[in-house]
């Protein structure tokens, strides 16, 4: 219910409206009983700098920001936290004494499913699909888990390169070098020393769901004991991790970083040490899996 008092959280894109964080949050915050309510703000990147105003005004608690707000809103804020400068995007920011302070929650978001199993990820080398924006928070998270090494693949040699180059000043300096970069055509050889292959690509989808970034018959060349993670969670399980299954590889679906990501921001915001993860991920499996 709203009322005179309710505070306002809410995620701001271009377009907005496929998002799935407003279900999730405000089922959080009904759950708490909490006079807040979590609304999709739909900004056009030329009105980025008046909306912030706009929000301060207004008393805006915090906030998410999607594409293709997430990099452009970093010169808008008055601090960057440094795992959304290592990423070099910001996912949340939160109103602190009257500044806007901005953070990264999806590396916390893709580590969480993997902070769960008992691995020494010093003995993990970490295969990355993809060389986007979620693939940042990923080899971020790599990093953060401590991989002997995290290897990127790509299908474009330049942005590949750009990709490297902007690993090379991270806050997350000390194992830099680590991050290498490969062409697609060199998985073959590299997928024998994989312990986490992990799809950052959207390959496989909805709807296009009988895609996979790569091919079954590859599966069979992993490790024993590797895991295989896909960021996309519609459909679970994507055809990539259907084929981790048939080779009897441990196989992760994207939809924990979702939750995951969203209960960090949502702790942030309401200054919390808990919130209601098993509600925001009943949530968003009721609404992705069992609508029919
Ligand atoms: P993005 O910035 O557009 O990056 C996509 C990457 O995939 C790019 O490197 C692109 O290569 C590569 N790619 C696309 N099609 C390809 C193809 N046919 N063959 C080879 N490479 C291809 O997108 P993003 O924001 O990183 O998102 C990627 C996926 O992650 C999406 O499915 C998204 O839903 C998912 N995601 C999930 C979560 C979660 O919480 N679970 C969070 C973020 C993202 P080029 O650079 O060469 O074009």
């Amino acid at each position: 219910m709203i009322t005179g008092n309710t505070k306002l959280l809410g995620v701001i894109g271009h377009p907005v409206e496929h998002s799935l964080s407003p279900l999730m949050h405000n089922a959080a915050l009904a759950k708490l009983n909490l006079d807040y309510v979590y609304l999709p703000l739909p900004i056009e990147p030329q009105n980025l700098a008046k909306a912030l105003d706009g929000f301060a005004a207004i008393g805006v608690v915090g906030f998410n920001a999607t594409i293709p707000h997430k990099q452009a809103i970093i010169p808008l804020l008055s601090k960057i936290e440094p795992i959304a400068r290592a990423v070099g995007a910001v996912n949340t920011v939160i109103r602190q004494d009257d500044k806007w302070i901005g953070t990264n929650t999806d590396v916390e978001g893709f580590i969480s499913p993997l902070q769960s199993l008992d691995r020494d990820w010093r003995q993990t080398n970490a295969v990355v699909l993809g060389n986007g924006g979620a693939a940042r928070a990923v080899v971020a998270g790599c990093i953060q888990l401590g991989c002997a090494s995290v290897r990127v693949v790509g299908r474009n040699l330049q942005k590949l390169e750009e990709f490297r180059h902007s690993w090379q000043n991270s806050p997350l300096s000390p194992l830099k070098a680590n991050v290498q970069i490969h062409q697609w055509e060199s998985i073959p050889e590299i997928i024998k020393e994989t312990n986490l292959l992990i799809n950052t690509t959207p390959i496989g989808m909805y709807p296009k769901i009988e895609n996979s970034p790569i091919n079954a018959d590859l599966f069979l060349c992993l490790p024993k004991d590797a895991i295989v993670y896909d960021l996309i969670y519609n459909p679970s399980p994507t055809k990539f991790l259907q084929y981790a299954r048939q080779a009897d590889k441990a196989a992760i679906d994207g939809l924990e970083m979702l939750v995951q990501q969203g209960a960090a921001a949502l702790k942030m915001w309401l200054q919390r040490e808990t919130v209601p993860v098993d509600v925001m991920r009943q949530t968003l499996q009721q609404q992705l899996y069992e609508r029919d």
